[in-house]
């Protein structure tokens, strides 16, 4: 998980990463504990990608989401 993340709202760092797609077991142990939400297997580019337990709020996108990973894999290649 990325450092220092809190919930824009009420600045909580009581959040969950969303998970989208097909859930493998592990997945399923994490939703169990409440490690994370899966989110269901439709996505699309506004779909939140995070979810604050304390104030149920939802923020980020998918897009952001993938292109920020895009990135750690052109940084990483670049190295
Ligand atoms: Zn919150």
């Amino acid at each position: 998980m990325e450092k220092n993340l809190k919930c824009p709202k009420c600045g909580s760092t009581n959040i969950v990463p969303i998970v989208y797609g097909m859930p493998s077991y592990e997945l399923l142990e994490k939703e169990g504990v409440r490690e994370v939400l899966l989110g269901g297997c439709i996505v699309n580019d506004l779909s939140p990608i995070w979810h604050c337990k304390d104030c149920q709020n939802y923020w980020g996108n998918y897009s952001d989401h993938l292109e920020n990973g895009r990135q750690e894999l052109e940084k990483r290649h670049n190295k």
